[in-house]
């Protein structure tokens, strides 16, 4: 009720007006809403990029509104190391007979598929920089940068294989926000390992290390309840004084 129970979403508008999304989970719904009322009659054209495919990061795709009118523009992006045209199939797959009555193919508005390796691309005055992260299947860290500010998206990882940490660390260096998985507790982590997340202290450690200078916990476990997340948070601000729950609908500028 506090934090929200819509899976992972976040949208960056930069300095020069660009619209970035980042995963599809169901708070694609939402953000599909705000950017109609927003945009009313004028066509909105937005970056949609996903760290993998797992449902929580595109379910909310088929229920994103502004797909079903023909003046909008989408790019999808996906930075995986596979060969083929995977970023397509997945979305499609998804929305195929007998799961979603609407074919992808069939949405009125214009769409580009993106299938990326690992690297930078620049979209206007906005660097993209993407890393392969330890998670089941694979997943994509984002590192965005735009005029000096610097934002990390590393959700989705599991901590304790060097070619992962360092990457979250060339991926959250010196970043002014870092979007960090915090999915378990201390006490929960042995219990999962091999599941692919965090837990909160080690999203804290990690951006300390990398120097992060505001982080964020993301992708909070769908058990944990408000009062749990209440007391994760406490504890959080102890250890980094800089440190921010992701919440639903939270904006913060940088
Ligand atoms: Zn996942
Ligand atoms: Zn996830």
């Amino acid at each position: 009720m506090t934090y929200g129970g819509n899976t992972s979403c976040i949208e960056i508008r930069t300095g020069s007006n660009q619209i970035l999304i980042f995963d599809g989970g169901t708070g694609i719904r939402l953000l599909g809403n705000e950017l109609q009322q927003e945009f009313g009659s004028h066509p909105i054209n937005a970056h949609i990029f996903f760290s993998h495919f797992h449902l929580d990061h595109i379910q909310g795709v088929p229920f994103f509104r502004p797909l079903y009118n023909p003046k909008n523009h989408f790019t999808f992006y996906f930075a995986g190391r596979r060969a083929g045209n995977l970023l397509g199939d997945a979305l499609a797959g998804m929305m195929a007979n007998p799961y979603f009555p609407v074919d992808l193919s069939k949405l009125p508005c214009s769409r580009e598929y993106v299938d990326l390796s690992e690297g930078t691309i620049e979209l206007a005055d906005t660097r993209i920089h993407m890393l392969p992260l330890n998670h089941p299947q694979g997943c994509a860290g984002y590192r965005i940068v735009q005029a000096g500010k610097v934002i990390a998206y590393c959700t989705d990882v599991e901590h304790g294989v060097a070619w992962s940490d360092n990457n979250v660390q060339t991926l959250a260096k010196d970043a002014d926000f870092y979007i960090a998985d915090s999915q378990y507790t201390p006490e929960e982590l042995p219990e999962h390992a091999g599941w692919g997340h965090s837990s909160w202290e080690q999203a804290i450690d990690y951006g300390i290390q990398a120097g992060a200078r505001r982080i964020a916990l993301f992708h909070h476990d769908p058990y944990h309840e408000d009062a749990q997340l209440d007391e994760i948070f406490q504890n959080a601000r102890l250890r980094h004084p800089n440190v921010i729950a992701a919440r639903e609908g939270l904006e913060v500028t940088l």
